[in-house]
């Protein structure tokens, strides 16, 4: 069939096989021009969330910058009949695809990362294919969790607390700039979005993987969080979300122990820049940002999307330096550092009150923001004839 975008609201409805594919090959490309090298790069990675955004990057730096074997867990819809797959299905038919043709395993598990049954069948498979792993990503950006102890689903919002919050949005639909009001959240969403984007869950994982003997002597733990301008911290990191954040990055010291007392290396969170993703793009306030953001970073030559992201983690902060990894002073990995640089952040300051709909185009990069959403699902990419055939049930 010939597959067209569909968009609804902040998702497309359809995937490209093709493209999936295609951008693939272009983030295996920059990966593999950043070689990790040495004795401690990690040679069995497990990614938790590992489909797309900074879970896939993550993954396609472990493969092709350090060679890595890997596993990775997502939840995905196949293709159904005339039914594409979603995006993350086909990147990740693509990983294996193109690790197994540079000759590396690539072990996927789809299911619900929250539950007992997924956790159980990672730790089998885990142990069919090579045993324990020296790096774990948690990249997991999930709107709902079951919690198998006690069979309640909960469900993250994105609220500000405390106030109402009003600021400026972008309809990327209608490709507007207008205003957005949110009522404040109650005590149980806080607890809730919690519950779901917090660290109680990555402590889970962390717990059944040393149980059951899989994290190997020096493994590294990882997570990610954001934390991003002031303009978008009543909806962002003082939020419910950023509440959740806080959870994760607390968390960390708790794994952190554990883990060292069984002879690994310790978990980190690592706070990583605003880019385009499925998740991202859900948030109010924050398309608007990206867009100006991507402007102010491209001008400054600093603008990187997920995989320049985790390509400098791998080869600048984990397995680069000899002096070990550089941290803040809470302990976190920052790769929004070119993000946070005064110059671009003082930018933002003084763009945000001008920004509307009729100048969006010249004090945004809103062009590129959508090129890069579109991209999310396979379309757009140069080098695919969107009007030829393709088989979604077998692409490749
Ligand atoms: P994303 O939507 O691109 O990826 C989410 C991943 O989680 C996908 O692989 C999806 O399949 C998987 N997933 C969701 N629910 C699942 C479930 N129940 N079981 C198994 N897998 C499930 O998201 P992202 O933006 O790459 O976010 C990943 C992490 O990075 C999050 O912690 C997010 O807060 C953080 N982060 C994102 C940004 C950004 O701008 N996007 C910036 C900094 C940090």
């Amino acid at each position: 069939m010939i597959i067209k975008p569909r968009i609804k609201g902040f998702v497309c409805i359809t995937a490209h096989p093709s493209g999936c594919l295609a951008n693939l090959r272009d983030q295996v490309e920059v990966a593999s021009s950043n070689k990790v090298e040495g004795e401690g790069k990690p040679k069995r990675v497990l990614v938790v969330g590992a489909s797309t955004g900074y879970g896939l990057a993550s993954r396609v730096s472990a493969a092709f910058s350090a060679g890595a074997d890997t596993m990775g867990v997502y939840f995905e819809r196949p293709p159904k009949g005339e039914k594409t797959a979603s995006a993350g299905f086909y990147n990740s038919a693509a990983f294996c695809k193109l690790a197994t043709e540079a000759g590396l395993s690539a072990v996927d598990v789809n299911g619900d990362a929250f539950s007992n049954e997924c956790k159980e069948e990672v730790v089998k498979r885990a142990k069919e294919t090579g045993g324990p792993f020296d790096l774990v990503v948690y990249s997991l950006a999930s709107p709902r969790r079951t919690d198998p102890a006690d069979g309640n689903t909960y469900r993250a919002c994105l609220k500000p607390i405390g106030a109402v919050y009003k600021n400026k949005t972008l309809d990327t639909d209608r490709k507007e700039v207008k205003e957005v009001t949110i009522d404040p959240a109650s005590e149980q969403e806080v607890a809730d979005t919690r519950k779901v984007m917090g660290g109680e869950d990555w402590e889970a994982w962390t717990d059944l993987l040393l149980a059951e003997g899989l994290l190997a002597p020096g493994c590294l733990n990882l997570a990610y969080s954001y934390i991003g301008p002031e303009v978008t911290w009543p909806i962002y990191r003082n939020g419910t979300i950023g509440k959740a954040k806080e959870h994760l990055e607390d968390s960390a010291s708790a794994i952190s122990e554990k883990m060292k007392a069984a002879g690994c290396g310790g978990a980190y969170v690592s706070v990583n820049k605003a880019v385009v993703t499925q998740a991202s793009s859900a948030i109010p306030v924050v398309p608007l940002y990206v867009s100006m953001l991507f402007k102010i970073m491209g001008e400054l030559r600093t603008h990187e999307g997920c995989i320049e992201q985790t390509s400098r983690l791998f080869s600048d902060r984990l397995y680069g330096p000899k002096e070990g990894i550089e941290l803040d002073d809470k302990g976190r990995i920052r790769l929004d550092d070119w993000e946070m640089e005064p110059e671009v952040q003082s930018r933002i300051v003084e763009l945000w009150p001008q920004v509307c709909t009729e100048n969006l185009r010249e004090l945004t990069s809103f062009d590129k923001y959508q090129k890069d959403f579109l991209s999310l699902f396979g379309f757009g990419h140069p080098s695919v004839d969107y009007e030829a055939e393709v088989d979604p049930e077998n692409p490749y």
